[in-house]
């Protein structure tokens, strides 16, 4: 039982739920409004990838880095770990289907386009809202946020889900990305650092690194 926490894999995962518009500069970076409710799209559970390569398809000209903080769910759908993502969006896709009132499953849910992190249990963080997050490309800062500007926090995103959706163990939620989002491009190698403010060393809890293919 000790270890039950721990018995997870990616492979698990069948569903990634996932906010929009959670922090309000990135909506604004969109054009869009800030919502009143949280902004939930599904991302299929095979659309994880715990590789270290991103693979740009070759049907986008446009695909975007979504930083974001993920959550994976217990057997009793509770924040047990938590971990780095990217919610890769194919942003001409997105672009279309906004324009024409079409689904966003081509923009959001194509093969490989959640690439995550290790996870880590929860417990080693005593408050979310200290959490910051930061994406290097090329060793450049493009992406900077902290938990404590999310629109609606990890609890809040959670509560929604499971009132709305057929949630299930092993399901990941992702929290929303800040602004700076932009194109990837062949070559760029990416740095991801998840970081607790509260921490005094200073040391990031978490470093993730990935090459564009
Ligand atoms: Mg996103």
């Amino acid at each position: 039982m000790a270890n039950e926490k721990n018995t997870f894999h990616s492979n698990l995962i069948r569903n990634v739920w996932a906010a929009g518009r959670n922090y309000a500069d990135h909506a604004k970076e969109m054009k869009a409004e800030v919502p009143a409710n949280p902004v939930i799209f599904l991302k299929s559970g095979t659309t994880v990838s715990s590789g270290s390569v991103i693979h740009l398809p070759a049907w986008s000209k446009e695909i975007h880095h979504e930083l974001e903080i993920a959550f994976w769910l217990n057997e009793n759908l509770e924040f047990s770990h938590f971990t780095l993502a990217l919610d890769l969006t194919a942003r001409d896709a997105q672009s279309d289907a906004k324009k024409n009132g079409l689904p966003w499953t081509l923009a959001k849910s194509f093969t490989d386009s959640c690439p995550l992190g290790p996870w880590l249990e929860l417990n080693s963080v005593l408050n979310l809202e200290s959490l910051q997050l930061e994406l290097k490309i090329n060793n450049e800062t493009k992406q900077l946020g902290n938990a404590s500007d999310m629109i609606f926090s990890p609890e809040t995103l959670l509560k929604y889900v499971k009132t709305h959706f057929p949630v299930a163990p092993h399901d990941v939620l992702l929290t929303g990305t800040p602004s700076g989002v932009g194109q990837l491009k062949s070559g760029d190698k990416l740095e991801a650092i998840l970081r607790d403010k509260t921490r005094s060393n200073n040391q990031p809890l978490l470093v993730c690194q990935w090459d564009v293919n």
